[in-house]
């Protein structure tokens, strides 16, 4: 059994949940990392009466159940923006927050074996760099340099992003708590939010587990489930869940200290190091989309393969734990940011498709200022809903 996830018992004492107020000028409904910075940067930003409502445990949904991986390597220009403007957050964490996250900044590999793999990574580098972001294009054995795990059979080229990596979700999670609740905001776990009340289109009250509250401002960030707390107000979401599996290794022997976050982009497979061993993972083409959370182990002999074939010192090494947990996939893999017009002040900042943990810092910043009609710290305007009724969609390609 993998770590549980969600903050400790003991971590929990110093987020203690409070009573369910009358009335809340803004409700963030999701306790993960999205919810727990907007929250943040809402109250911060002198917004009075923020509450955010988690009907489990902070970061239980997916945020704790991540491989923690933090980078600003994207094809995506809002995605590059996002990223980087967060890792600068992610660096700076602990002296604003008080908060040790173990941020390890070993950079980001992609190992490519695809003639068109380079060519995409090529033109994504030129956008990356444009943007001020330090990647580049290396060669396979240069690669094996920075990450000596792996064989280079068969490498073509990899790219390299050294100030990307990785760091710990369950402390960022507590961070964000801890400095929302400390600006005022009133973070409630334990709290379902089944129902938001309309008025000729305009909100009205949230309904939940433990009684109604007035308010006139919704802002989903339920993660995978958005779909369903879009459905409460009307407003279609389309966020589905797809299961992904992680596992984690006993030590090992003679691991370098600086591994990078380590992809095999034709195959998925990754790994970073994980205290004295590595977190590995990878997608499974044949997961079906759902809410399973149970572990399965009709992935491994896929796994196994991939790590025979890039990586097979790994499989030197035994299995020390895992879990499962759900990415919130868009049919463009691309996040959902926005305002909705049909429902008056029903915001939304979810489907952030596998990497919406290292976007938590800059979107909840962007959340504040959608929802204070400023003008947002990254331009998201190319994020919003509305994008596949036009059939203006934007493909995010650097996703595993
Ligand atoms: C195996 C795995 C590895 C991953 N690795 C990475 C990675 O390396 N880097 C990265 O950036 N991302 C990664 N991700 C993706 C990342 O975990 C998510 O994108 C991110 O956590 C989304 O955060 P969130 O706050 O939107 O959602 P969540 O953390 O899921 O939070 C949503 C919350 O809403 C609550 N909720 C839902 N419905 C209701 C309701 N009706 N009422 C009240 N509360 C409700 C849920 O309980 C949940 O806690 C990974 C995901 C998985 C599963």
């Amino acid at each position: 059994m993998g770590p549980v996830p969600g903050i400790s018992s003991e971590s929990r004492a110093a987020v203690t949940a409070s009573e369910l107020p009358a009335r809340a000028s803004v409700v963030v409904v999701g306790g993960g990392v999205i919810g727990l910075s907007t929250a943040y940067h809402l109250a911060r930003a002198g917004v009075p009466d923020v509450l955010l409502l988690e009907r489990d445990e902070l970061g239980s949904g997916s945020t704790c159940r991540a491989a923690g991986g933090v980078r600003a390597q994207f094809s995506d220009v809002v995605n590059i923006e996002l990223g980087q403007r967060s890792l600068r957050t992610f660096e700076t964490f602990e002296r604003e927050f008080g908060q040790d996250i173990d941020l390890r900044q070993v950079g980001y590999l992609f190992l490519l074996d695809q003639p068109h793999q380079v060519e995409a990574f090529e033109r994504n580098v030129v956008i990356q760099n444009e943007l001020g972001v330090a990647s580049r294009m290396i060669d396979a054995a240069e690669a094996k340099r920075l990450s000596p795990l792996i064989e280079t059979k068969g490498l073509l080229a990899a790219a390299w992003s050294p100030h990307d990596g990785h760091c710990t979700p369950e402390s960022v999670v507590l961070g964000y708590a801890r400095a929302a609740r400390g600006a005022g905001a009133r973070l409630v776990r334990g709290c379902v939010v089944n129902g938001i009340v309309t008025d000729d289109s305009t909100i009205t009250a949230v309904e939940t587990s433990r009684g109604t509250v007035a308010t006139d401002a919704v802002i989903c960030a339920a993660g995978a489930w958005s779909g369903q707390v879009g459905n409460l107000a009307g407003v279609d979401l389309p966020v589905v869940p797809l299961r992904r599996q992680i596992l984690t290794t006993e030590p090992m022997a003679g691991l370098d200290p600086h591994t990078p976050f380590t992809i095999d982009f034709s195959s998925s497979f990754y790994f970073h190091g994980e205290g004295p061993g590595l977190l590995l993972g990878m997608s499974d083409p044949d997961e079906e989309p759902g809410f399973r959370l149970g572990r399965s182990d009709a992935w491994l002999p896929r796994l196994g393969e991939a790590i025979e074939h890039r990586a097979p010192r790994i499989a030197e090494v035994g299995i020390a734990g895992g879990w499962a947990g759900l990415y919130e996939m868009t049919p463009d893999h691309n996040g959902l940011v926005g305002e909705a017009t049909d429902v008056s002040r029903f915001l939304y900042a979810a489907g952030f498709s596998g990497h919406g943990f290292l976007m938590g810092p800059a979107i909840g910043e962007v959340m504040r200022d959608l929802y204070l009609g400023n003008r947002p710290v990254v331009d998201v305007s190319g994020l919003d809903v509305r994008r596949f009724a036009d059939s203006t969609i934007r493909p995010e390609l650097n996703i595993v």
